[in-house]
Protein backbone atom coordinates (compact mmCIF):
# COMPACT_ATOMS: atom_id res chain seq x y z
CA UNK A 1 0.00 0.00 0.00
CA UNK A 2 1.18 3.69 -0.79
CA UNK A 3 -0.34 6.34 0.97
CA UNK A 4 -0.11 10.28 0.45
CA UNK A 5 -0.57 12.96 3.22
CA UNK A 6 -1.62 16.12 2.39
CA UNK A 7 0.16 18.75 4.70
CA UNK A 8 3.16 18.38 6.77
CA UNK A 9 1.09 20.15 10.00
CA UNK A 10 0.21 19.03 13.27
CA UNK A 11 -2.53 15.91 12.08
CA UNK A 12 -0.40 15.08 8.67
CA UNK A 13 2.94 14.79 10.38
CA UNK A 14 1.75 12.71 13.46
CA UNK A 15 -0.08 10.20 10.80
CA UNK A 16 3.55 9.99 9.13
CA UNK A 17 5.34 9.50 12.88
CA UNK A 18 2.44 6.59 13.95
CA UNK A 19 3.18 5.17 10.66
CA UNK A 20 7.22 4.95 10.90
CA UNK A 21 6.83 3.68 14.50
CA UNK A 22 4.79 0.53 12.98
CA UNK A 23 7.89 0.58 10.01
CA UNK A 24 5.70 1.40 7.40
CA UNK A 25 7.41 3.83 5.04
CA UNK A 26 5.68 3.65 2.26
CA UNK A 27 3.89 7.20 2.71
CA UNK A 28 4.81 10.58 0.94
CA UNK A 29 3.99 13.99 2.29
CA UNK A 30 3.02 16.54 0.00
CA UNK A 31 3.55 20.42 1.89
CA UNK A 32 3.00 23.61 0.40
CA UNK A 33 4.88 25.28 2.58
CA UNK A 34 8.77 25.31 1.82
CA UNK A 35 9.32 24.22 5.90
CA UNK A 36 6.51 21.93 7.67
CA UNK A 37 4.74 23.00 10.74
CA UNK A 38 4.42 26.69 10.91
CA UNK A 39 1.24 26.83 12.97
CA UNK A 40 3.48 23.74 15.51
CA UNK A 41 5.70 26.66 16.03
CA UNK A 42 2.93 29.44 16.32
CA UNK A 43 1.32 28.16 19.29
CA UNK A 44 1.20 29.21 22.55
CA UNK A 45 2.92 31.87 21.57
CA UNK A 46 6.08 29.43 20.86
CA UNK A 47 5.59 27.47 23.59
CA UNK A 48 3.02 24.85 22.21
CA UNK A 49 0.09 24.50 24.38
CA UNK A 50 -0.66 21.22 22.73
CA UNK A 51 -3.60 19.56 24.93
CA UNK A 52 -5.43 20.21 28.42
CA UNK A 53 -5.94 18.17 31.42
CA UNK A 54 -9.62 18.92 30.84
CA UNK A 55 -10.80 17.36 27.19
CA UNK A 56 -14.51 17.36 27.36
CA UNK A 57 -16.25 17.56 24.11
CA UNK A 58 -17.89 20.70 25.93
CA UNK A 59 -14.72 22.44 24.55
CA UNK A 60 -15.29 21.29 21.26
CA UNK A 61 -17.64 21.66 18.41
CA UNK A 62 -18.75 18.43 16.64
CA UNK A 63 -15.76 16.43 18.41
CA UNK A 64 -18.32 14.17 19.98
CA UNK A 65 -18.92 13.16 16.53
CA UNK A 66 -16.34 10.97 16.15
CA UNK A 67 -14.95 7.70 17.65
CA UNK A 68 -10.99 8.05 19.52
CA UNK A 69 -8.62 8.04 21.80
CA UNK A 70 -9.58 11.48 23.69
CA UNK A 71 -6.03 9.76 25.75
CA UNK A 72 -4.41 8.94 22.48
CA UNK A 73 -1.88 12.14 22.50
CA UNK A 74 -1.11 12.17 26.18
CA UNK A 75 -0.34 8.39 26.24
CA UNK A 76 1.56 8.84 22.71
CA UNK A 77 4.02 11.74 24.67
CA UNK A 78 4.53 9.92 27.45
CA UNK A 79 5.37 6.38 25.80
CA UNK A 80 8.14 8.16 23.61
CA UNK A 81 9.25 9.85 26.99
CA UNK A 82 8.27 13.42 25.93
CA UNK A 83 8.12 15.44 29.10
CA UNK A 84 5.32 18.01 28.99
CA UNK A 85 4.04 20.17 32.15
CA UNK A 86 0.64 21.96 32.75
CA UNK A 87 -0.18 25.36 34.23
CA UNK A 88 -2.90 26.19 36.91
CA UNK A 89 -5.84 26.01 33.91
CA UNK A 90 -4.94 22.74 32.85
CA UNK A 91 -2.83 23.78 30.05
CA UNK A 92 -0.12 21.46 28.87
CA UNK A 93 3.06 22.34 27.16
CA UNK A 94 6.34 20.56 26.36
CA UNK A 95 8.42 20.56 29.61
CA UNK A 96 11.05 22.32 26.97
CA UNK A 97 8.82 25.19 26.47
CA UNK A 98 9.39 25.56 23.42
CA UNK A 99 6.71 24.37 19.99
CA UNK A 100 10.60 23.32 18.40
CA UNK A 101 11.08 20.20 20.43
CA UNK A 102 7.18 18.91 19.16
CA UNK A 103 8.17 19.87 15.86
CA UNK A 104 11.72 18.18 15.92
CA UNK A 105 10.20 15.28 18.09
CA UNK A 106 7.89 14.80 14.75
CA UNK A 107 9.78 15.28 12.45
CA UNK A 108 12.74 12.78 13.55
CA UNK A 109 10.20 10.31 13.58
CA UNK A 110 9.61 10.19 9.68
CA UNK A 111 10.56 7.14 7.94
CA UNK A 112 8.50 8.49 4.81
CA UNK A 113 9.40 11.40 2.07
CA UNK A 114 7.93 14.69 2.54
CA UNK A 115 8.14 17.21 -0.63
CA UNK A 116 8.06 20.41 0.41
CA UNK A 117 6.91 23.80 -1.76
CA UNK A 118 4.07 20.92 -3.07
CA UNK A 119 1.01 22.96 -3.55
CA UNK A 120 -1.97 20.21 -4.27
CA UNK A 121 -4.24 21.76 -6.31
CA UNK A 122 -5.94 18.66 -7.84
CA UNK A 123 -6.75 15.09 -6.71
CA UNK A 124 -7.71 12.71 -9.21
CA UNK A 125 -9.97 9.06 -8.16
CA UNK A 126 -10.21 6.70 -10.53
CA UNK A 127 -12.77 4.63 -8.13
CA UNK A 128 -10.21 2.84 -6.41
CA UNK A 129 -6.75 4.55 -6.27
CA UNK A 130 -5.42 8.40 -6.19
CA UNK A 131 -3.72 10.66 -8.76
CA UNK A 132 -1.45 13.64 -7.03
CA UNK A 133 1.24 15.23 -9.69
CA UNK A 134 0.97 12.15 -11.72
CA UNK A 135 2.03 9.52 -8.87
CA UNK A 136 -0.57 6.63 -7.84
CA UNK A 137 -1.72 6.29 -4.35
CA UNK A 138 -3.85 3.50 -2.46
CA UNK A 139 -4.69 5.14 -0.05
CA UNK A 140 -5.34 9.23 0.92
CA UNK A 141 -5.03 11.16 3.78
CA UNK A 142 -5.99 15.35 3.66
CA UNK A 143 -4.87 17.33 6.69
CA UNK A 144 -4.20 20.75 5.11
CA UNK A 145 -5.52 22.81 8.17
CA UNK A 146 -7.25 26.00 7.37
CA UNK A 147 -6.99 29.21 6.22
CA UNK A 148 -6.53 30.45 9.56
CA UNK A 149 -3.09 33.05 10.11
CA UNK A 150 -2.47 32.59 6.66
CA UNK A 151 -2.03 36.16 4.73
CA UNK A 152 -5.79 36.88 2.50
CA UNK A 153 -4.17 36.78 -1.02
CA UNK A 154 -2.53 33.10 0.06
CA UNK A 155 -6.23 32.18 1.48
CA UNK A 156 -7.53 31.82 -2.61
CA UNK A 157 -7.55 28.72 -3.75
CA UNK A 158 -6.63 26.96 -0.92
CA UNK A 159 -9.77 24.60 -0.61
CA UNK A 160 -9.52 24.06 -4.29
CA UNK A 161 -8.47 20.71 -4.53
CA UNK A 162 -11.62 19.49 -2.24
CA UNK A 163 -13.51 20.86 -5.12
CA UNK A 164 -11.73 18.26 -7.44
CA UNK A 165 -13.34 15.67 -5.75
CA UNK A 166 -16.75 17.25 -4.91
CA UNK A 167 -16.09 17.15 -1.41
CA UNK A 168 -18.09 19.99 0.22
CA UNK A 169 -17.30 22.26 3.16
CA UNK A 170 -19.47 24.17 5.38
CA UNK A 171 -19.56 28.00 5.34
CA UNK A 172 -16.32 29.00 7.23
CA UNK A 173 -16.10 31.98 9.89
CA UNK A 174 -12.63 33.10 12.06
CA UNK A 175 -12.02 31.45 15.03
CA UNK A 176 -10.31 32.29 17.98
CA UNK A 177 -9.76 36.23 17.23
CA UNK A 178 -11.00 39.43 18.77
CA UNK A 179 -14.01 41.17 18.37
CA UNK A 180 -14.69 44.33 16.11
CA UNK A 181 -17.24 46.57 18.34
CA UNK A 182 -20.20 49.68 17.81
CA UNK A 183 -18.38 52.56 19.66
CA UNK A 184 -14.97 51.75 20.43
CA UNK A 185 -12.45 53.21 22.79
CA UNK A 186 -10.13 54.53 20.65
CA UNK A 187 -8.13 56.21 23.22
CA UNK A 188 -7.59 52.79 24.84
CA UNK A 189 -5.99 50.90 22.29
CA UNK A 190 -3.16 48.81 23.50
CA UNK A 191 -4.13 49.26 27.24
CA UNK A 192 -4.74 45.56 29.31
CA UNK A 193 -7.02 44.99 32.04
CA UNK A 194 -8.09 41.71 33.69
CA UNK A 195 -11.77 41.15 32.86
CA UNK A 196 -14.36 38.97 33.48
CA UNK A 197 -16.39 38.53 30.06
CA UNK A 198 -19.96 37.30 29.34
CA UNK A 199 -21.74 36.60 25.83
CA UNK A 200 -24.79 37.04 25.92
CA UNK A 201 -27.24 36.17 22.91
CA UNK A 202 -30.08 38.15 21.16
CA UNK A 203 -32.55 36.56 24.04
CA UNK A 204 -29.64 37.78 26.80
CA UNK A 205 -29.05 34.11 27.71
CA UNK A 206 -25.47 33.85 29.45
CA UNK A 207 -23.60 31.60 26.63
CA UNK A 208 -20.34 31.99 27.79
CA UNK A 209 -18.60 33.87 30.87
CA UNK A 210 -14.41 33.91 31.54
CA UNK A 211 -11.89 35.32 33.77
CA UNK A 212 -8.84 36.18 31.89
CA UNK A 213 -7.06 39.53 30.33
CA UNK A 214 -7.87 41.48 27.51
CA UNK A 215 -6.98 44.14 25.54
CA UNK A 216 -8.81 47.21 24.03
CA UNK A 217 -7.91 47.59 20.17
CA UNK A 218 -8.71 50.84 17.94
CA UNK A 219 -11.67 49.05 16.60
CA UNK A 220 -12.20 46.52 19.56
CA UNK A 221 -11.06 44.61 21.92
CA UNK A 222 -9.08 41.20 21.90
CA UNK A 223 -6.83 38.79 24.57
CA UNK A 224 -6.97 35.58 25.04
CA UNK A 225 -10.37 35.36 26.85
CA UNK A 226 -12.08 37.44 24.20
CA UNK A 227 -10.62 35.29 21.30
CA UNK A 228 -12.24 32.31 23.56
CA UNK A 229 -15.52 33.84 23.31
CA UNK A 230 -15.46 34.04 19.83
CA UNK A 231 -15.35 30.19 19.52
CA UNK A 232 -19.26 30.30 21.31
CA UNK A 233 -20.17 33.30 19.61
CA UNK A 234 -19.62 31.07 15.88
CA UNK A 235 -21.99 28.66 17.13
CA UNK A 236 -24.64 30.42 18.09
CA UNK A 237 -27.31 30.08 15.65
CA UNK A 238 -28.24 33.71 15.48
CA UNK A 239 -25.63 36.09 15.88
CA UNK A 240 -27.49 39.55 15.48
CA UNK A 241 -27.80 41.20 18.51
CA UNK A 242 -25.30 39.23 20.42
CA UNK A 243 -23.55 41.42 23.00
CA UNK A 244 -20.83 41.10 25.49
CA UNK A 245 -20.68 42.70 28.67
CA UNK A 246 -17.66 43.06 30.81
CA UNK A 247 -16.38 43.66 34.24
CA UNK A 248 -12.94 45.39 34.30
CA UNK A 249 -10.75 44.73 37.47
CA UNK A 250 -13.00 41.68 38.29
CA UNK A 251 -11.88 41.00 41.98
CA UNK A 252 -13.07 44.92 43.07
CA UNK A 253 -15.71 44.94 44.42
CA UNK A 254 -18.99 47.32 44.75
CA UNK A 255 -18.52 48.59 48.07
CA UNK A 256 -14.35 48.98 47.27
CA UNK A 257 -15.47 50.86 44.27
CA UNK A 258 -17.80 53.41 46.10
CA UNK A 259 -15.27 53.86 48.51
CA UNK A 260 -12.49 54.42 45.59
CA UNK A 261 -14.25 57.34 44.05
CA UNK A 262 -15.23 59.12 47.39
CA UNK A 263 -11.65 60.09 46.92
CA UNK A 264 -10.62 59.65 43.18
CA UNK A 265 -6.91 60.14 43.84
CA UNK A 266 -7.22 56.66 45.39
CA UNK A 267 -9.13 54.94 42.10
CA UNK A 268 -6.15 56.62 39.91
CA UNK A 269 -4.07 54.43 41.82
CA UNK A 270 -5.89 51.71 41.60
CA UNK A 271 -6.62 51.20 37.37
CA UNK A 272 -4.99 51.48 34.71
CA UNK A 273 -3.27 55.28 34.50
CA UNK A 274 -4.49 55.85 30.72
CA UNK A 275 -7.82 54.02 31.74
CA UNK A 276 -7.93 56.26 34.48
CA UNK A 277 -6.97 59.45 32.27
CA UNK A 278 -10.16 58.40 29.99
CA UNK A 279 -12.60 58.20 32.72
CA UNK A 280 -12.14 60.93 34.99
CA UNK A 281 -14.07 63.27 33.47
CA UNK A 282 -16.98 60.19 34.04
CA UNK A 283 -19.72 60.86 36.53
CA UNK A 284 -19.32 58.73 39.44
CA UNK A 285 -22.64 56.55 37.85
CA UNK A 286 -20.99 56.69 34.43
CA UNK A 287 -17.62 55.33 36.21
CA UNK A 288 -19.02 52.44 37.98
CA UNK A 289 -21.21 51.28 34.75
CA UNK A 290 -17.63 51.72 32.99
CA UNK A 291 -15.94 48.85 35.07
CA UNK A 292 -18.29 47.03 36.44
CA UNK A 293 -21.05 46.43 34.03
CA UNK A 294 -19.49 47.76 29.94
CA UNK A 295 -22.14 46.53 27.73
CA UNK A 296 -20.38 46.22 24.24
CA UNK A 297 -22.33 45.16 20.31
CA UNK A 298 -20.68 42.73 18.43
CA UNK A 299 -19.76 44.49 14.86
CA UNK A 300 -17.58 40.88 13.95
CA UNK A 301 -14.64 39.38 14.33
CA UNK A 302 -11.29 40.43 12.62
CA UNK A 303 -10.77 38.47 9.92
CA UNK A 304 -9.22 35.00 9.00
CA UNK A 305 -5.69 36.48 8.97
CA UNK A 306 -5.69 37.32 12.82
CA UNK A 307 -7.39 34.14 13.61
CA UNK A 308 -6.14 31.31 14.99
CA UNK A 309 -8.17 28.64 13.83
CA UNK A 310 -11.22 28.68 11.75
CA UNK A 311 -14.94 27.79 12.39
CA UNK A 312 -16.56 25.07 10.01
CA UNK A 313 -14.25 22.78 7.64
CA UNK A 314 -15.04 19.44 5.63
CA UNK A 315 -19.16 18.84 7.13
CA UNK A 316 -18.69 15.43 9.40
CA UNK A 317 -21.57 14.05 7.90
CA UNK A 318 -19.22 13.38 4.71
CA UNK A 319 -17.27 11.25 7.22
CA UNK A 320 -17.92 8.12 9.61
CA UNK A 321 -16.83 8.87 12.85
CA UNK A 322 -13.29 6.73 12.20
CA UNK A 323 -12.58 10.15 10.34
CA UNK A 324 -12.80 8.04 6.71
CA UNK A 325 -14.89 9.80 4.27
CA UNK A 326 -17.57 8.33 3.09
CA UNK A 327 -18.03 6.77 -0.80
CA UNK A 328 -14.16 6.69 -1.12
CA UNK A 329 -11.93 3.82 -1.08
CA UNK A 330 -8.98 4.53 2.01
CA UNK A 331 -9.61 8.50 1.72
CA UNK A 332 -9.43 9.76 5.41
CA UNK A 333 -9.48 13.47 6.32
CA UNK A 334 -8.46 15.03 9.70
CA UNK A 335 -7.66 17.95 11.93
CA UNK A 336 -8.22 21.59 11.26
CA UNK A 337 -9.89 20.96 8.09
CA UNK A 338 -12.82 19.20 9.71
CA UNK A 339 -15.81 21.30 10.90
CA UNK A 340 -14.33 20.79 14.02
CA UNK A 341 -12.86 23.33 16.54
CA UNK A 342 -12.08 23.87 20.02
CA UNK A 343 -12.21 26.55 22.79
CA UNK A 344 -8.19 28.11 23.76
CA UNK A 345 -6.09 26.01 25.52
CA UNK A 346 -4.78 22.52 23.56
CA UNK A 347 -8.13 21.37 22.37
CA UNK A 348 -7.11 22.42 18.66
CA UNK A 349 -3.59 20.65 18.92
CA UNK A 350 -5.11 17.71 20.47
CA UNK A 351 -7.76 17.46 18.29
CA UNK A 352 -5.39 17.40 15.12
CA UNK A 353 -2.82 15.34 16.78
CA UNK A 354 -5.63 12.73 17.86
CA UNK A 355 -7.74 12.26 14.47
CA UNK A 356 -4.11 11.92 12.63
CA UNK A 357 -3.02 8.78 15.52
CA UNK A 358 -6.73 7.54 14.95
CA UNK A 359 -6.25 7.78 11.04
CA UNK A 360 -2.67 5.89 11.14
CA UNK A 361 -4.14 3.09 13.39
CA UNK A 362 -6.91 2.67 10.52
CA UNK A 363 -4.87 3.15 7.42
CA UNK A 364 -2.38 0.63 9.65
CA UNK A 365 -5.72 -1.89 10.43
CA UNK A 366 -5.02 -1.73 14.12
CA UNK A 367 -8.16 -2.06 16.44
CA UNK A 368 -6.94 0.27 19.33
CA UNK A 369 -10.45 2.01 19.53
C1 LIG B 1 -0.85 31.81 16.10
C2 LIG B 1 -1.50 30.49 16.43
C3 LIG B 1 -1.41 30.00 17.73
C4 LIG B 1 -2.03 28.77 18.03
N1 LIG B 1 -1.90 28.30 19.29
C5 LIG B 1 -2.45 27.10 19.61
C6 LIG B 1 -2.24 26.51 20.88
O1 LIG B 1 -1.47 27.01 21.71
N2 LIG B 1 -2.89 25.34 21.16
C7 LIG B 1 -3.70 24.72 20.25
O2 LIG B 1 -4.26 23.66 20.55
N3 LIG B 1 -3.87 25.22 19.02
C8 LIG B 1 -3.25 26.39 18.67
N4 LIG B 1 -3.41 26.89 17.41
C9 LIG B 1 -4.20 26.11 16.42
C10 LIG B 1 -3.39 24.90 15.91
O3 LIG B 1 -2.10 25.34 15.54
C11 LIG B 1 -4.10 24.28 14.71
O4 LIG B 1 -5.43 23.99 15.04
C12 LIG B 1 -3.38 23.00 14.28
O5 LIG B 1 -2.08 23.30 13.85
C13 LIG B 1 -4.16 22.31 13.16
O6 LIG B 1 -3.43 21.21 12.73
P1 LIG B 1 -3.64 20.66 11.25
O7 LIG B 1 -2.65 19.59 11.04
O8 LIG B 1 -5.06 20.36 11.03
O9 LIG B 1 -3.29 21.90 10.31
P2 LIG B 1 -1.89 22.67 10.18
O10 LIG B 1 -1.05 22.46 11.37
O11 LIG B 1 -2.23 24.05 9.76
O12 LIG B 1 -1.18 21.90 8.97
C14 LIG B 1 -1.70 21.90 7.66
C15 LIG B 1 -0.54 21.86 6.70
O13 LIG B 1 -1.04 21.63 5.37
C16 LIG B 1 -0.37 22.47 4.45
N5 LIG B 1 -1.24 22.63 3.27
C17 LIG B 1 -2.40 23.31 3.21
N6 LIG B 1 -2.98 23.17 1.99
C18 LIG B 1 -2.14 22.38 1.28
C19 LIG B 1 -2.20 21.86 -0.04
N7 LIG B 1 -3.23 22.10 -0.87
N8 LIG B 1 -1.16 21.09 -0.48
C20 LIG B 1 -0.09 20.81 0.36
N9 LIG B 1 -0.01 21.28 1.64
C21 LIG B 1 -1.04 22.04 2.09
C22 LIG B 1 -0.14 23.75 5.26
O14 LIG B 1 0.90 24.54 4.71
C23 LIG B 1 0.20 23.19 6.64
O15 LIG B 1 1.58 22.96 6.81
C24 LIG B 1 -2.77 28.07 17.05
C25 LIG B 1 -2.85 28.57 15.75
C26 LIG B 1 -2.20 29.75 15.43
C27 LIG B 1 -2.27 30.24 14.01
Amino acid sequence: MKIAILGAGACGLMVGAYLSDKSFTNYVIFEKNKLPGRKILASGNGRCNISNLNLSNNFYHNADYFNYDRNALKDYLAENNLKTVSDDEGRIYPFSNSSQTILNFLLEKQKGKIFYDSLIKEVKYDGKKYNINGMIFDALVFATGSIANIDEKKQVGVYDYLKTINLPITDIYPSLVGFKIENPFKELNGIRVPVLASLYDYNSNLIHQENGEMIFKIDGISGIVIMNMSFYYNHLVKKENSYLKLKLYPTLTKKELDELLSKPEKLSYTINPKLWDFMKKFSDKNIKEFLLDLKLKIKGTYGFSDAQVISGGINVENLNPNFSVKGFNKLYAGGELLDVDGACGGYNLTFAFNSGIKIAQELLGEKNV
